[in-house]
This record gives C-alpha cells, sequence and structure tokens, in this order.
C-alpha cells in the first residue's frame, strides 16, 4: 500500500502537480493541513486535493481563511497574504476547507497539522516536545506538518531519535510510534527549494522522503501580479 502524505501546500497547485506526477500511482491522498495561504492559487489546490480525494486536516492558515481569529496571530506578510486569500476564496473551497477536522484518524495513524497535543498552533521543534507528543499519540503513527521541515521523531524506549529527512531518506518504524513530518509542498523551509513530500505504508510501517523540482519562476511571476508580499515569492527561490 502506497499512501501519499503532503502537508503545507500552501496554494502552491504547480509544486502540488509535480508531486502528484512524481508520486505515480497511490492507493491514497493524506494532506495535513496549510492547504491554502502565501501562495497564488488557493481554489486551485482545494480542488485539486478533493478531486484526488484527499483526506485530512485543517492548518492554522485554514482556519484563518475562513475567517478564525488565527489571522491575529500572523507576521505582517502572512496576514496580506491571507486578506488576499479570504476574498478570493470560492464557495466550494470554502465547503471543503470548513469540513476539515482538527484531528483525523485513519488506519494506525492519527493526522494533525501541527502537533497531537495542539493541532493547530503547536511546532514540534524539540526532542522533549516530540516526547511529550508521543506519549499523547492516539495510533502508532503521528502525522503533521507545519514547521514545513521534513524529518520524524521516533520513540526510542521512552527516548526520542531525531531522523532528518532529505530526497531518499527511507525510515522504518518497525511497530514503534513515530511524528512523521513529510515537509512542505509549497513552502519547503529546509534550504531546498523541491517540493518534499512522503510515501507511507502504514501497515508495513515503511516510511520515505521524496523532492522534486518544480517551476518555481512562474509560481513567483504569478505571485507578483497578484497583491502578496514580495518576500513571500522571494523565499520560494531559496527554499527558507
Ligand atoms: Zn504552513
Amino acid at each position: 500500500m502506497r499512501i501519499l502524505v503532503v502537508s503545507d501546500v500552501h496554494s502552491n497547485l504547480v509544486a502540488l502537480e509535480a508531486v502528484v506526477a512524481d508520486a505515480g500511482t497511490v492507493d491514497g491522498v493524506w494532506q495535513l493541513g496549510d492547504v491554502v495561504g502565501y501562495g497564488p492559487d488557493p481554489n486551485g489546490v482545494v480542488r485539486r486535493l478533493r478531486d484526488l480525494g484527499a483526506v485530512g486536516v485543517r492548518g492554522n492558515h485554514d482556519a484563518a481563511a475562513l475567517g478564525g481569529g488565527e489571522i491575529e496571530w500572523f507576521n505582517p506578510d502572512a496576514r496580506r497574504a491571507m486578506e488576499w486569500t479570504r476574498g478570493v476564496l470560492a464557495d466550494d473551497a470554502r465547503e471543503w476547507l470548513d469540513a476539515l477536522p482538527e484531528r483525523l484518524a485513519v488506519d494506525t495513524a492519527e493526522l494533525v497539522h501541527g502537533s497531537p497535543r495542539q493541532p493547530l498552533w503547536e511546532y514540534i521543534l524539540s526532542a522533549p516536545i516530540a516526547r511529550e507528543n508521543l506519549d499523547r499519540l492516539a495510533g502508532a503513527i503521528g502525522l503533521h506538518g507545519h514547521t514545513h521541515v521534513p524529518l520524524a521523531w521516533l520513540d526510542a524506549d521512552g527516548q526520542v531519535e531525531l531522523l532528518e529527512a532529505a530526497d531518499g531518506t527511507r525510515g522504518s518504524l518497525a511497530g514503534r510510534r513515530a511524528l512523521v513530518n513529510p515537509g512542505s509542498v509549497g513552502q519547503p523551509r529546509d534550504g531546498d527549494r523541491r517540493a518534499s513530500y512522503l510515501i507511507l505504508d502504514p501497515a508495513a510501517g515503511t516510511i520515505s522522503w521524496h523532492r522534486v523540482a518544480y517551476d518555481v519562476d512562474a509560481v513567483q511571476r504569478a505571485m507578483r501580479r497578484l497583491p502578496l508580499p514580495p518576500s513571500l515569492s522571494s523565499r520560494l527561490a531559496l527554499g527558507l
């Protein structure tokens, strides 16, 4: 079984299409939130994920796009992009986003955007935070995004083992609890501008990360034609 796991697509349809093509035939698509925000094509990304039959959860940007108070916590550039997103979001896209839960259990996996204990907001950035969240996992595998950095936190006899992921990194969960981050499709922040995604076999407990180049220039051009902050388009070229 091959599940395509994506997170933080952030209205970047060109990057999402590159991921879908690169992943090839899959048995399902799971998404971990921040479908919209930052990028130029919120409606296109929602419709593509809907057409792929993706299941998943909402992120803090999705909640903000629906009118939530989350926008108050955004930095000025993120806020400007979100105000634009709110203005262009179509009714069908809004409806799809609004149906996304904060947590979703699928198979042995628990899907969240930030962390199992704080699905919308918490960044899992350290071993102590990972430890506390590993202990809160309902299933064996916790899938999360939010940091835009691909990695996994693995339970190692009460300790935490960090697996940093690059293109082609593989891991075996072997029945251990794990928090796994596919990285970001639409705005990677680990210095690699290529879109990041994960292939998961839930039954076998195997994971692999993949990177795929997409037409960053085209996305930047589209963003510059819209009232989106220049910093958000220039960072795409750096993967930061
Ligand atoms: Zn995000």
